[in-house]
């Protein structure tokens, strides 16, 4: 009788970048421009959100194709939600999964974002923790603007299908339970935050600094509307504008 062997974890080329080590189990080479702009995000992390560099490693397991990607994770990680690639943090470790594919630069972007936040803010809002990897995904070219989450929400604005609602985003604890609008709003917020006025931008960097001490910090959604009350309101209307200048 044949037996399968499980797959295993990617082993075939292994490369040191700064705080990253990447596994493939294909040839990846070392001076590959994917590698080198993942180098580069740990800092524009860090000084975007005014965070520590760590040298905590942060490991990527770079699957040939997707099959096999999905063979690991159905073994070694049936309970999470079916996702392009994923990242996980365990009391050991920080690990990036994914394979090799059409949107693999995003997806790396996105992932080893996980992985730098985590390092220094490991109990990062869910919510957070994915508006700003939303927000880094994107070539850094854009500055963060996120053209697909852009379109998807003015478009629901128009509609009237869809209003922006941060204490709503700050009660969803659960990552299965994160649907391609809570993504986009919280890309917006993180957007918001990062790309308008200097009393958001250190609302969010207190925020983080704060978090890092102390788990129980007064969520954002309080330190925003102290700046403005009118906050929801502002999301809207700057996200319109965004879109109006977007389209020109
Ligand atoms: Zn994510």
């Amino acid at each position: 009788m044949m037996l399968t062997q499980p797959i295993g974890l990617p082993d075939a080329s292994e490369i040191h970048a700064e705080q990253l080590v990447i596994h493939a189990d294909f040839p990846l080479a070392s001076h590959h421009r994917l590698v080198r702009e993942l180098e580069s995000l740990r800092i524009t992390v860090s000084q975007e959100l005014d965070l520590p560099v760590s040298d905590e490693i942060v490991h990527l397991y770079l699957f040939h194709d997707t099959k096999s990607y999905s063979e690991y994770a159905a073994v070694h990680f049936p309970q999470f939600p079916t996702r392009r690639a994923f990242f996980v943090e365990t009391d050991t470790s920080l690990a990036v999964f994914a394979p090799w594919q059409d949107r693999i630069a995003e997806d790396l972007r996105h992932e080893t974002t996980h992985g730098y936040v985590h390092a220094v803010v490991p109990n990062i809002p869910l919510w957070l923790d994915e508006g700003l990897a939303e927000f880094f995904e994107v070539p850094r070219v854009t500055g963060g603007l996120h053209a697909e989450h852009l379109a998807n929400l003015t478009g629901r604005l128009l509609e009237g299908t869809w209003q922006p609602d941060l204490e709503r985003l700050e009660r969803t604890k659960n990552a299965g339970d994160l649907t391609q609008d809570h993504y986009a709003e919280a890309w917006a917020w993180s957007y918001l935050m990062l790309r308008t006025t200097p009393e958001r931008r250190t609302a969010l960097e207190d925020f983080l600094r704060d978090l890092r001490k102390d788990a129980h910090t007064p969520p954002l959604s309080l330190r925003l509307s102290r700046i403005n009350p009118s906050s929801h309101k502002d999301l809207v209307e700057h996200l319109q504008n965004l879109n109006i200048h977007s389209e020109k």
